[in-house]
């Protein structure tokens, strides 16, 4: 597998080319409400990937106490008035009814892919699935587990290699311990999206050819940035965190823009 980030890197020209031989313009609008630390880290890191590839794009912030109908008004007049791709930075303050905002995102607008009906894939399930698609990982009858079943990360990702003749396995936090240590044992493909330090270990046993994509982002007991699993896991590559997930993430985000672009031509 290619290093991640010089991969990120080559990709990133060829969208800025891309865009570049674009008749117009291509504009996208991230809605943030409050200042999550790490919220702030997302937004600043997406604005930045946006502008070097050439894509007009600003930051809407709400305050933390914006309600639920103010959100949804700015939303509509979104959806309405405002040439522009556009996404919600997740998480919501708990006031906030999350499902009702994804519901609220116009479909041809939606970035992140959280609308049901949108033809987007949520940005981390789809960078890693366009990352090992460039790598010509062979996923045709591989075993595949999924820890996590999340709406954004881990449901996707199961129906992405699904999709690609892999036997997928989903586990969540119910799933016991000594499943999940044989479906790990088995596993070709493993994609941690847990939010918990150290989901995997060294204690599990792993086939040495496994890939594991770590998409967990903590802060560990130093203030230190650590994803779900344990680093130097047995296995043939494993994604950093940070320099892993995230990059591709961003990726992805660039990636579906174009894509809302090209299939609608509003943006
Ligand atoms: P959610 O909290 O929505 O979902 C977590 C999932 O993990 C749930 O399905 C939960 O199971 C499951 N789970 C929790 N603990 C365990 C456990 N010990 N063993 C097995 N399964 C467990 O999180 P997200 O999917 O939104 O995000 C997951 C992580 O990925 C977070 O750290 C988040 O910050 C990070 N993230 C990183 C991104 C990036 O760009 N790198 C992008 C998006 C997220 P159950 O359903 O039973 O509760």
């Amino acid at each position: 597998m290619q290093e991640i980030k010089e991969y990120v890197k080559i990709k990133k020209q060829e969208l800025k080319q891309e865009i570049a031989q674009l008749p117009t313009p291509i504009h996208a609008k991230i809605f943030q409400v409050g200042h999550v630390p790490a919220s702030d880290r997302y937004v600043r890191n997406k604005l930045k990937d946006l502008a070097e590839v050439g894509i007009n794009c600003f930051c809407f912030w709400c305050p933390e106490d914006i309600s639920e109908d103010s959100l949804l008004d700015l939303l509509d007049a979104a959806n309405h008035n405002c040439e522009a791709g556009y996404l919600v930075q997740l998480p919501l303050p708990s006031h906030i009814d999350a499902e009702k905002v994804k519901l609220a995102i116009n479909p041809m607008k939606d970035i992140d892919g959280f609308h049901p009906l949108s033809k987007t894939v949520p940005a981390t399930p789809l960078g890693i699935y366009l990352y090992l698609k460039d790598m010509n990982y062979n996923f045709v009858g591989k075993n595949a587990v999924v820890i996590g079943r999340s709406d954004i990360v881990g449901k996707p990702m199961a129906k992405l290699l699904l999709q690609e003749s892999m036997n997928v396995t989903v586990i969540h936090s119910k799933t016991s311990e000594a499943d999940k240590a044989n479906y790990i044992k088995n596993a070709d493909l493993i994609i941690v999206a847990t939010g918990h330090i150290n989901t995997l270990t060294k204690d599990y046993e792993y086939k040495q050819s496994a890939v594991v994509f770590d998409v967990g982002i903590n802060t560990d007991a130093n203030g230190k940035l650590v994803g779900d699993c344990e680093p130097n896991l047995p296995v043939a590559f494993q994604s950093p965190v940070p320099g892993g997930v995230g990059l591709l993430t961003r990726l992805a985000v660039i990636h579906n823009l174009l894509y809302l672009e090209k299939i609608y031509n509003i943006l």
